[in-house]
């Protein structure tokens, strides 16, 4: 049994203005939604269709969402798993809609780690080990974000990353908003694949040809990562910066107290020597 998580951006505003970006006339952008939501019900349908047993979970990630997995193939008592997937996303995206969520930063840590957490089960639980070891993975994630920047979660997320690549986790990242470095970070430790969609038409193509099992995808790879680490004071890549001893965080200046875990600080500066006072009348020295 593979298992098969897709994490989709729950912003609604997110959507909506990359709806407005990407539409080809004004008051398209409901096309340019419809062919997006097409695209992933496709790709989940191709990834069940491979096999009998392989399992598809589809969460939405974002604020303000009760229920963050919308859809699982094997629990669901629905056979229509495209009217389950179109209607999940659009309902999570309403609920988000309501919320008052204008964030500009995606909150993907929560959901990230369960779906983890739930891969790791099916694993440890499915009875067809064979496919297991043809593929050398134990599950996937494709996550297909809108939003590049994650603020305060950059450390969670490094976490979970090197996590999913210990248990042969595999995560794909396709980013509708732009070149996210952290999300490129996630691709290469994890041997995914990121890849930034310019156009609408190309989602599918995309999602077929590069996000399915590694045995069987197109494997050609992206150039270069940035490794930089995001401070946590000011959520900005920084090439040299300080780190706190205590927890790790990476500051991009000298800080008093650490702004993640208050710890305290002291500069110890060198104590300058106190020249003696001369004694008065007192004989120079002989020089040499
Ligand atoms: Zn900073
Ligand atoms: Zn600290």
């Amino acid at each position: 049994m593979t298992s098969l998580a897709v994490l989709v951006d729950g912003s609604a505003c997110a959507w909506g203005a990359f709806a407005e970006a990407k539409r080809e006339k004004p008051g398209m952008e409901k096309e340019v939604l419809t062919r997006a939501f097409r695209s992933i019900v496709t790709f989940s349908n191709v990834h069940l269709s491979l096999a009998q047993s392989n399992q598809l979970l589809l969460y939405a990630y974002g604020n303000g969402m009760s229920k963050k997995l919308l859809y699982d193939s094997v629990r669901s008592d629905n056979p229509d798993s495209s009217s389950c997937i179109i209607k999940g996303i659009r309902g999570a995206l309403r609920e988000n809609s309501t919320s008052g969520d204008a964030r500009k930063c995606g909150v993907l840590a929560a959901t990230l780690a369960t779906a983890i957490c739930q891969i790791r089960k099916a694993a440890t639980l499915g009875t067809n080990k064979s496919e297991e070891t043809i593929s050398g993975q134990k599950g996937r994630i494709v996550i297909i974000s809108l939003l590049p920047d994650f603020g305060s979660q950059h450390s969670l997320l490094m976490n979970l990353f090197f996590s999913a690549h210990k248990h042969d986790i595999c995560i794909d990242v396709v980013s509708l908003g732009g070149s996210s470095a952290l999300l490129q970070q996630a691709a290469d430790i994890t041997a995914g694949v990121f890849q930034v969609i310019h156009k609408i038409e190309d989602l599918p193509r995309i999602l077929m040809t590069r996000c399915l099992p590694v045995s069987i995808r197109d494997s050609t790879s992206f150039t270069t990562v940035d490794y930089r680490a995001a401070c946590v004071c000011h959520e900005k890549l920084v090439s040299n910066g300080w780190t706190c001893s205590v927890c790790l965080a990476v500051l991009c200046s000298f800080m008093a107290i650490c702004p993640s875990c208050g710890a305290v600080f002291k500069i110890t500066v060198p104590r300058r020597k106190r020249k003696r006072p001369t004694e008065v009348g007192a004989a120079p020295s002989p020089r040499p």
